[in-house]
């Protein structure tokens, strides 16, 4: 099971209604925010001013605030009440009239338990601290707006001590030593929705680069991360300098800074000018092969014009920002890596549309798989109908017509259709409205491509016409653009007759094309001894999943011979989660006599894989060879508790499933029962609650 495929969610994609009438009544419109973050304790204090413009009278102004401790309250230079009572609103009262200006000082203290989150270091120390606004919503450490409507010019300062870098929206004005702490002023000229503000503080250091714009791009990273740095940043220039030319409209902001950060609850998050995203995508030279950062770097960049610059009204629009990024990061990948990337990406994402239950793009609860995938493809089908040049016009004219404003569909629509001419009733209703995805219109729009005809072909074919194909054909596995024909043929291998599908294994094994072979160690099961040495040569690929893959099927096929494969394959760790290091551990242990006075070390190494500090990734890989080894001692348990609180769901979801099969087991049950005393409140809360519950 692999809970967190590669595949993960780019983005988050629950966002706040436009639930109050406040913003017809007040215009909240810039803010100076001057915080101080202790992340020794998980603190932050500070205070905010808002200067805000009365549209409509009124008797009150409200402040989201979730669970702060509110100091004081100023309304223009005065103390003013305040009623707090829900801990989620702030409401100040007071007799606003029509046309009046004011501004609100609100002094306050918070310990976020979310969208603000602190990670320590293996001595207990703070390593890192980092935000999620989008659903998680930043008015848990800061007063703020949850209605996306409301923009707003903000300046930040924010005060941390002196060893660590400090990245906020916008552009680092200047800053100063101040005892044993730094206070980093940054400054943003043009407004944005709260659910985009950021901080991140670590020990970052950073590359430079500019856009043939101008626009200063500053990709960061850690202090012992620098190897990682060109092979994950590696096209982020050209990317900037591609959206440019094909918007026809310069990047919004001053400056775009990007910052890998452990434990991230989502691939990336496109915060204004400080994109945040999981460091799992920081990666060597090797793993730029299988895991690239590609995608989330071009899909957080368009957001910038795309949910930023004009942001949704409320979720029913949705598809106008991931719909939307998701396009225009794959027309940076067909810029970068050619048409045909760009086709088997759509073709693969068709496929995906029509296995689901169809659902309405315009369904604020529809899946990501509609708002971002079928998003995509309405553009794609869009331009398909308008052409290019009307595609264009109309992006540009949207983009100007609303700019730092908010968006829902008609607004979009009404640009295209007055720039464009076409009447697009129908096109609405087929890509937008019904719930079924239009496959056979897509696959038309694909069909001018030719690896697609190929596929497409292939996909019709029967299993004779197929075997003729494969056996006329055994010329296509060291052409590069052939791969996905490749991949497809050795996924329907099991049909061929014996001696051809040993043929097709063996030729895919030994071409030149490294996705060739990879797509052999992934599929097959059952290695024929024929294929032995060609199998084993993966051991050396440049290519952590083909290793991952390679090594675990040599095991089970050879397992007389794991020695020789442990010794190829020690000392690699893989991907930033360990997957080579974690499985080599365990075959390891499990290998007779091998190395036997160095097992123990090794369950050791695997049993601290799962302590807390360690990157989540790392941590379920440990988990899942302790599970499969049935090898869980006290303090691996006492981790697996933590893991079951964890801020990333897919890993907490991860842990209480594996928990939920364990604690049924009376040896650990056992186990379980005496560590109580030893836990924090919550963990032992969670703990107490499950023993009950299953006795
Ligand atoms: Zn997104």
């Amino acid at each position: 099971m692999n809970v967190l495929s590669s595949f993960a969610l780019v983005c988050v994609c629950f966002l706040t209604k436009a639930f109050s009438q406040q913003i017809h009544q007040i215009d909240i419109i810039d803010a100076s925010v001057n915080v101080k973050v202790i992340p020794e304790q998980h603190q932050i204090h500070g205070d905010v001013t808002y200067g805000f413009k009365i549209l409509e009278a009124t008797d009150s102004l409200i402040v989201d605030a979730r669970d702060l401790e509110i100091l004081d309250v100023h309304l223009n230079g005065v103390t003013v009440d305040f009623s707090y009572t829900d801990q989620l609103k702030l409401k100040v009262y007071s007799h606003f009239k029509k046309g009046s200006n004011h501004h609100i000082e609100i002094t306050y203290q918070a310990i976020p338990t979310k969208a603000m989150y602190f990670i320590n270091n293996s001595n207990g120390q703070p390593k890192q601290v980092w935000t999620q606004g989008q659903g998680k919503y930043s008015s848990n450490w800061l007063p703020s707006f949850d209605d996306m409507n409301e923009k707003i010019e903000f300046d930040i300062s924010i005060k941390a001590p002196k060893q660590f870098e400090v990245l906020t929206n916008g552009k680092l004005k200047q800053k100063q030593k101040i005892g044993d702490e730094i206070l980093w002023e940054y400054d943003m000229k043009k407004p944005m929705s709260s659910y985009l503000l950021a901080i991140a503080i670590g020990d970052f250091d950073f590359v430079q680069s500019e856009s043939k714009s101008g626009v200063k791009i500053k990709n960061y990273f850690s202090q012992n991360e620098e190897s990682k740095v060109e092979p994950t940043f590696r096209y982020t220039t050209d990317i900037m300098n591609f959206y440019e030319d094909e918007i026809g409209i310069n990047y919004p902001w001053k400056e775009y800074k990007q910052v890998g950060v452990q434990d991230f609850l989502y691939a990336g998050m496109e915060n204004t000018t400080l994109t945040i995203f999981s460091d799992s995508y920081m990666v060597d030279s090797i793993a730029q092969m299988d895991k690239s950062y590609f995608d989330v770097n071009a899909h957080e960049m368009a957001h910038h014009w795309f949910g930023n610059m004009v942001t949704e009204t409320e979720a029913t629009h949705h598809w106008l920002q991931e719909g939307f990024a998701t396009y225009y990061a794959l027309l940076a990948a067909k810029h970068i890596f050619g048409d045909d990337y760009f086709y088997h990406e759509l073709y693969k994402s068709a496929k995906e549309l029509k296995a689901q239950a169809g659902e309405s793009l315009l369904n604020p609860k529809a899946s990501s798989l509609t708002f971002y995938q079928r998003g995509a493809w309405v553009l794609v089908a869009l331009r398909e109908k308008i052409g290019d040049r009307s595609f264009k016009k109309a992006m540009k004219t949207y983009l100007k017509d609303h700019a730092f404003k908010n968006v829902d569909t008609h607004d979009f629509f009404n640009v295209v259709m007055a720039k464009s001419q076409f009447d697009l009733d129908g096109f609405i209703d087929r890509w937008l409205v019904q719930k079924e995805f239009p496959f056979q219109e897509a696959m038309a729009i694909l069909n001018t491509n030719d690896l697609i005809k190929r596929l497409l072909t292939l996909d019709a074919m029967d299993n004779t016409a197929f075997e003729g194909f494969v056996v006329q054909h055994s010329d296509i596995y060291h052409q590069e653009r052939q791969s996905a024909i490749v991949d497809h043929i050795v996924q329907r291998a099991t049909m061929l007759p014996e001696s051809l599908r040993s043929e097709t294994y063996k030729l895919a094994l030994r071409s030149s094309v490294p996705e060739n072979s990879q797509s052999v160690a992934m599929n097959i099961t059952k290695i024929p001894a024929s294929l032995k040495v060609d199998f084993e040569a993966l051991l050396t690929h440049k290519s952590y999943k083909t290793i991952e893959f390679a090594l675990l099927k040599l095991s089970t096929n050879f397992p007389k011979s794991l020695p020789i494969y442990l010794d190829k394959t020690k000392g690699i760790d893989g991907f930033g989660n360990k997957n080579i290091k974690t499985l080599w551990l365990a075959l390891a242990m499990i290998t007779p006599n091998y190395q036997n006075d160095l097992k123990l070390d090794y369950y050791n190494t695997l049993v601290s894989y799962t302590q807390p500090f360690q990157p989540y990734e790392v941590r379920l890989n440990a988990f899942r060879y302790l599970a499969q080894l049935e090898a869980f001692n006290e303090p691996a348990l006492k981790n697996l508790i933590q893991a079951c609180l964890h801020p990333v769901w897919q890993f907490s979801e991860f842990s209480r499933q594996l928990f939920g099969s364990i604690i049924e087991q009376p040896d650990y049950r056992g186990i379980m029962e005496g560590l109580t005393k030893d836990l924090h409140k919550q963990e032992h809360r969670f703990l107490n609650l499950r023993l009950d519950h299953k006795t």
